[in-house]
């Protein structure tokens, strides 16, 4: 679009940016026309009155293309200005608009917002040709895990978790379909009896355990699998996880008692608490910082699907997660790594006994470790 036809159309959206101007006789609080996605207004019917679209001045004329940041667009006034119109509606009026804009209403208040704004935002940007598709910077899969591993009903700071069930779920990164699943069982080697508590809790009996393999085993078939899948040679994949522990603890313990180093592709992940945390945030006090699996379904308006503990099934929830984010516009990215040098670690981290090898992610990092994959990958072709 040329920078005139983009100022036309700005002008156009000013003069009537979040819906066309009431006329006598349309009620207030319905959504009025299904084409022009800022056709919206409140629907409360009576509280929310400035929920009506209408800015007042943006700037449209004044503004250069080349000379400033893209942030500086117009277009951003009018987003931020009808996140403000989102953030004011109530959860009836959110589902509605969803169904008149084609969108899943499932979900609480702060998911429905999230994607709602998301919706508006990536319509608004390619209207003014502002878009990039994010899928250059995007994983192509995820591959998601959930461990189990040996327990008691009090385990020990140093109680030697070994892995009895090693699943994998793989997610295509820009549908968020779940493409394909992997499982083994694993043999645990220390603890070879299996707890009373952790067959309870994991629906994992001895029988399965014992006609298993042994982890090194488990872990060369899964490689196997992954490489059956072309991930790391044709295809980046992200690994995903509900929480610390799949690696921090599981995975670390399990690599550790055969002596063998923590896999490359397994020393960063995200950790999928903190992803739905960061993307459904929401202003209110009652915000959970990093919210467990069965608390992410819940804000979705989404079932469990088959047994918790189950390894499976709870990466299978997992993924369902994984997908819902990335249909609302999310991005994943790498949130957490494995840090075995102590001495890169702070003392407040090292004093969480068992967590200590895991330490944050920033953004730029994640950013380079995406670069990394990718270089890697051309490298190889
Ligand atoms: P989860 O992914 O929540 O099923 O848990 C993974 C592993 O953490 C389990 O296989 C157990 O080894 C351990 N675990 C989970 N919940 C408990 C619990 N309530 N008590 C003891 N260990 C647990
Ligand atoms: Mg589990």
């Amino acid at each position: 679009m040329s920078d005139r036809e983009s100022k036309d159309l700005a002008r156009k959206e000013q003069r009537t940016p979040g819906s066309t101007p009431a006329k006598a006789g349309n009620t207030p609080g319905k959504v009025k026309k299904k084409n022009n996605i800022m056709d919206i207004e409140d629907q409360s019917g009576g509280d929310n009155q400035n929920t009506v679209f209408k800015p007042k001045s943006l700037a449209f004329d004044d503004y250069e293309e080349n000379d400033k940041s893209p942030y500086d667009h117009p277009v951003y006034k009018i987003i931020s200005m009808k996140n403000g119109e989102i953030n004011r509606l109530d959860l009836s009026s959110l589902k509605r608009v969803c169904k008149v804009e084609g969108l899943d209403s499932l979900g609480k208040r702060d998911a429905i917002k999230r994607r709602l704004k998301e919706h508006f935002k990536i319509a608004m940007l390619k209207k003014y040709g502002l878009f990039e598709t994010p899928a250059h910077r995007s994983f192509d899969y995820l591959v998601v895990v959930d461990f189990e591993a040996t327990c008691e009903e009090k385990n020990l700071p140093d109680y030697p978790h070994e892995i009895i069930e090693f699943p994998a779920v793989l997610v295509d990164a820009r549908s968020g379909l779940i493409v394909s699943k992997w499982r083994e069982y694993v043999r645990p080697v220390i603890n070879t009896t299996l707890s009373p508590f952790c067959q309870n809790l994991t629906g994992i009996t001895q029988e399965i355990v014992d006609k298993a393999s042994e982890f090194s085993t488990v872990l060369d078939n899964f490689h196997d699998w992954i490489s059956l899948q072309s991930l790391g040679n044709k295809y980046t994949f992200l690994l995903v996880t509900d929480g610390p522990f799949d690696v921090g603890r599981f995975l670390r313990l399990s690599c550790h008692q055969i002596n063998i180093d923590v896999p490359v592709w397994a020393t960063r992940w995200c950790n999928i608490r903190k992803a739905f945390a960061n993307f459904y945030r929401s202003n209110s006090s009652t915000k959970i910082k990093a919210p467990g699996l069965q608390t992410m379904l819940n804000s979705l308006d989404l079932e469990f699907e088959g047994s918790p503990h189950s390894g499976l099934d709870d990466a299978t929830n997992i993924a369902r997660v994984a997908t819902r984010i990335i249909k609302d516009g999310g991005q994943l990215r790498v949130n957490e790594r494995l840090e075995e040098n102590l001495e890169n670690v702070s003392p407040t981290r090292q004093a969480k006994a068992r967590l200590q090898h895991v330490v944050p992610v920033t953004r730029k990092e994640a950013d380079n470790w995406f670069r990394e994959m990718r270089r890697k990958l051309e490298m190889a072709s």
